[in-house]
């Protein structure tokens, strides 16, 4: 069992911004363990602070199905300092179970942060990695990836059962 509930969509808290983390102290690390631990047990790509209810800017993205040999990354108050490029591509997330969309994203990222260690951090990220971590900085925002669909009709799609 995930350690953590998943708040799911339309529960306001979702909408709302978070704070950025002052200090990595022990509290965060042992929150960002339970975080890790939840997107573990799940079936994401990423996972979001705020997705558990806690409104502090941390993520965390780990794309191995796709590119294999990620690993885990963990961001604490990520920036996005510099995108380019266009690319579309399907989207699901946790908090909104059962779907999936087509949305329109940079095609590439250069994102700050600090790692879990409290240092700081620059990562270059493109394809799916990069939507990734646009997806997951978005929720810091109060941002869903429902937000970025312009045509409902054509681009929501109901997930089949199999890819729950
Ligand atoms: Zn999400």
């Amino acid at each position: 069992m995930p350690p953590l509930k998943i708040v799911k969509y339309p529960n306001k808290t979702l909408q709302e911004r978070s704070e950025g983390v002052v200090e990595v102290d022990a509290e965060v690390s042992l929150f960002i363990d339970d975080l890790v631990e939840t997107m573990r047990g799940s079936t994401g790509v990423g996972i979001a602070a705020p997705q558990v209810g806690r409104l502090l800017r941390i993520i965390v993205v780990d794309v191995t199905p796709k590119n294999p040999g990620h690993g885990e990354l963990v961001l604490i108050n990520p920036k996005i300092t510099a995108q380019s490029g266009k690319r579309k591509g399907r989207e699901g997330c946790l908090s909104v179970p059962g779907f999936i969309a087509n949305i329109k994203r940079s095609r590439k990222v250069t994102v700050s942060a600090l790692d879990r260690d409290g240092e700081a951090v620059e990562i270059e990220a493109s394809g799916f990695e990069a939507v990734a971590l646009q997806h997951e900085i978005d929720h810091l925002d109060g941002i869903l990836f429902l937000d970025h669909i312009t045509d409902m009709k054509r681009d929501l799609l109901k997930r089949k059962p199999e890819e729950d």
